[in-house]
């Protein structure tokens, strides 16, 4: 299939990442307009002003993440759950938080009538984390941030994995991988990316 084919060209290489893309019906997860699209290797606009990521960054993401099958996965920035979608075909549990009510909402019944039952829809404040549900042996963040969130940090687990992109708002972001070691961090540069911000607070709803 030409979507994987892309994939593979662009250097994904980890066979479970590529199974989950493979498993996982995009179309679903894009607003029915975009659904002609819907395997283009490109962002897509979703509901409330947010994105779909394209799928090479997903794909990338999730690699760089080195899951494995009992992990319990953070990601904050649902929006329409496909990314979700993707860990949860690789991981034991994931946890997804969005501060839109809207997009999670949806994204709760989207990935219940699909069958990915274990992902957990949270409506909050992603810079905050899940700190009830912590730690997590890896994190995902799919909205820009400014600064590294320190609650992030500290929901980490030992030998933790972190990505997530970092950068001005509208501006040149960079995807950093983050590795958490006795309480010490370190800090890997990967790919420049374009993201939404990361915005604290919930959202109030249109
Ligand atoms: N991972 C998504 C795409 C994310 S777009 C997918 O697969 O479709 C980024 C999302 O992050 C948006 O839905 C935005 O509302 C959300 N977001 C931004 N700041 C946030 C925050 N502080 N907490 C939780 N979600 C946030």
């Amino acid at each position: 299939m030409e979507f994987l084919l892309t994939l593979r060209r662009r250097g994904i290489m980890d066979a479970a990442v590529l199974r989950a893309m493979d498993e996982v019906p995009r179309e679903y997860f894009v607003p029915t307009e975009q659904v002609g699209a819907a395997y283009a290797d490109q962002a897509l606009p979703i509901a409330c002003g947010q994105t779909i990521s394209q799928p090479y960054v997903v794909a990338y993401m999730t690699e760089r993440l080195d899951l494995g099958p009992k992990h319990r996965i953070l990601e904050i920035g649902t929006g329409s759950g496909y990314q979700a979608a993707i860990l949860s075909r690789i991981v034991r549990e994931v946890v997804t938080v969005e501060r839109y009510r809207t997009l999670a909402e949806a994204a709760r019944v989207r990935l219940q009538t699909l069958g990915f039952d274990n992902v957990q829809v949270v409506v909050g404040d992603g810079l905050k984390g899940a700190p009830d549900l912590a730690p997590f042996d890896r994190i995902m963040v799919t909205a820009a941030a400014e600064h590294i969130p320190q609650a992030l940090v500290n929901q980490l687990a030992n030998h933790g994995v972190m990505v997530l992109p970092l950068g001005p708002h509208g501006g040149a972001q960079t995807l950093v991988k983050l590795t958490k070691t006795d309480g010490e961090i370190s800090q890997e540069e990967l790919i420049g990316v374009r993201f939404v911000p990361l915005l604290a607070g919930t959202a109030r709803e249109l």
